[in-house]
């Protein structure tokens, strides 16, 4: 009797803690998504076509003359972003082929020219970011850390 009146406060207190954790790693991943929103729409379509104009036609295999789609060098899923150091112009066929994969262990398994690939994407990015000079991030980054870590 004596000892199950001492636990009881323990598992509650535990309850409160989680209940905490729960809201904010919710208002966490609301903050994360209204950002991935935003940056999903950072590339302007002058930036997107003066990335066309650089890389000639499909950044993987160099198709020239056909539809270009944007690709995310660094996958979403793997924390890519739709930022102008992180798009590729790919053709319809890579872009399919390459989805989540990371793209050096694609550009080797699918025997691509995988250092060609990066001195150009090396090259065309600082061409870009001298080109579109980076807005100052409004983002608190910190925040969310913090968060995290918290919770
Ligand atoms: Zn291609």
């Amino acid at each position: 009797m004596n000892r199950r009146s001492r636990v009881a406060p323990v598992s509650r207190r535990y309850v409160d803690r989680m209940a905490v954790k729960r809201t904010k790693s919710a208002r966490a991943a609301r903050k994360r998504k209204r950002r991935m929103d935003r940056v999903e729409h950072d590339l302007t379509p002058v930036q997107w076509s003066a990335l066309q104009e650089a890389w000639g036609g499909c950044a993987y295999c160099g198709a020239a003359d056909v539809p270009l789609q944007r690709d995310c060098v660094l996958a979403i899923s793997r924390g890519g972003r739709y930022t102008l150091d992180n798009i590729a112009p790919a053709c319809r066929s890579c872009n399919a082929s390459k989805c989540n994969e990371e793209v050096t262990h694609w550009l080797r398994r699918t025997k691509r020219d995988e250092r060609a690939f990066l001195v150009r994407h090396y090259e065309i990015g600082r061409a870009m970011t001298e080109r579109f000079p980076q807005a100052p991030d409004d983002d608190h980054e910190g925040d969310e850390v913090a968060d995290d870590v918290d919770a």
